[in-house]
């Protein structure tokens, strides 16, 4: 398989990390999903080296998270995280700790990592070091927790929920014991900040194993923490896919419609989430009474197709192919307002009357006019339909 650019990108920066007289290793999610074949973005790269000595081998780095051991390298391109080898220090609150400790010794960076799939390093040389068995568990496909998994999730609850993340994203299962650990320590996860939460449903909703995620959330006791009846509402989710995470948000909504406002509130939706779902749910409303012509016009395409998605998912499939959407809107006589053929200086013209609300009126039945077909968007027709038809209304 071709390797990322970033993977090169790394692969330099180690090597100056080592003519600098340390080690260096690509390490976490980058590996894994290397030895999994599958796309790798990130690619982060663990060090021996403490941040000031990173930064002394490098020209260009930014602080990023410097208290955390991580400096991004900018040298050669493609920005590169390099961290530290740390151990994590205490924990309170089932939480990911304030403070870290740098170590020298690859070991114990690995040993701080959350699952045997994640804590793997890769050599310049090629080399795999696996001190977890992650390979095997990749070979098998289960997540497991590295070391005791109750001693784990009770150090950073989030853990667990990133257990069925990664579960819904690779289609793996989650090692016995693991699991057994997460049913015992679901509740932890009430000390998670919501941000955070928010941030791992997001990846689930974009995960190519949705329904089987959201199973497996369901048998780890952590959906009853969780606000959306996932325990329920299971198989509304049978054939849900999506590529953008807003589309699950949406259709978590579409799902509890009463609980919209408790959904937005606990996931810490944004504005702009929050208007693109209403957006939906409103064209799924339309669909079922039929999309108007106005309902084509006013919607953006991908709003469209996703309420149409919406509706397949709910086993209401409409009469027409998802395709046809497209021709639809694409056929519609006017794609935006500033193609209607008239404007509000045309009206004044003609009626002599004072500019004022009356206008936005009078162009808004005139663009509902053309999108039904009443009249041509044609300069002349539009004068002789708003003198005859549209004034004689008033
Ligand atoms: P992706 O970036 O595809 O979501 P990833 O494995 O890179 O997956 P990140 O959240 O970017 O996940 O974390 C990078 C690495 O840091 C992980 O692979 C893991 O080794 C470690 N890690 C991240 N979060 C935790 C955590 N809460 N506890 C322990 N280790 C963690
Ligand atoms: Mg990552």
């Amino acid at each position: 398989m071709k390797l990322s650019k970033e993977w090169d990108v790394a692969l330099r920066v180690i090597d100056k990390i080592e003519n600098g007289g340390f080690e260096a290793v690509i390490v976490g999610g980058a590996v894994r999903d290397h030895l999994l074949e599958r796309q790798v973005n990130d690619v982060d790269v663990a060090t021996s080296a403490l941040p000031s000595e990173v930064k002394q081998i490098f020209s260009s780095t930014v602080d990023v998270g410097i208290e955390h051991g991580t400096v991004l390298v900018l040298d050669e391109g493609e920005p590169i995280e390099v961290t530290t080898y740390r151990t994590e220090g205490t924990y309170s609150d089932y939480r990911r700790p304030e403070e870290v400790a740098f170590v020298r010794n690859l070991e114990e960076d690995l040993q701080r990592r959350d699952f045997t799939i994640n804590a793997m390093a890769y050599t310049k040389e090629g080399n795999i070091v696996d001190l977890y068995g992650g390979k095997e568990d990749i070979e098998n496909r289960v997540i497991r927790a590295v070391g005791d998994p109750n001693i784990r999730f009770r150090e950073d609850a989030l853990r667990m929920l990133r257990a069925i993340r990664f579960g819904a994203q690779l289609g793996f299962s989650i090692e016995g014991e693991t699991l057994k650990a997460i049913q015992i320590d679901s509740d932890l996860i009430d000390f998670i900040a919501n941000e955070r939460i928010s941030m791992e449903m997001a990846k689930i909703w974009k995960s190519k194993y949705v329904y089987y995620g959201l199973q497996v959330l369901n048998e780890s006791n952590l959906s009853k923490f969780l606000v959306g009846h996932f325990a329920e509402q299971l198989e509304d989710w049978r054939t849900f896919k999506a590529e953008k995470s807003e589309v699950g948000w949406a259709y978590l909504c579409l799902l509890n419609r009463q609980d919209f406002q408790k959904i937005v509130e606990f996931y810490r939706l944004s504005n702009k989430e929050k208007t693109y779902i209403r957006k939906v749910l409103k064209a799924f409303d339309a669909l079922r009474q039929k999309w108007t012509a106005m309902d084509y016009f006013s919607n953006e395409l991908e709003v469209l197709e996703t309420a149409y998605d919406f509706a397949c998912w709910q086993n209401e499939k409409p009469a027409f192919e998802k395709e046809h959407i497209k021709a639809v809107k694409s056929n519609l006589p006017l794609q935006s307002m500033n193609q209607l053929a008239i404007n509000g200086n045309h009206l004044v013209n003609l009626t002599s009357r004072k500019k004022g609300p009356w206008i936005k009126v009078a162009l808004d039945a005139a663009t509902i006019a053309v999108l039904n077909g009443y009249v041509e968007n044609d300069e002349d027709k539009l004068k002789e339909w708003f003198l005859n038809d549209f004034i004689d209304e008033r």
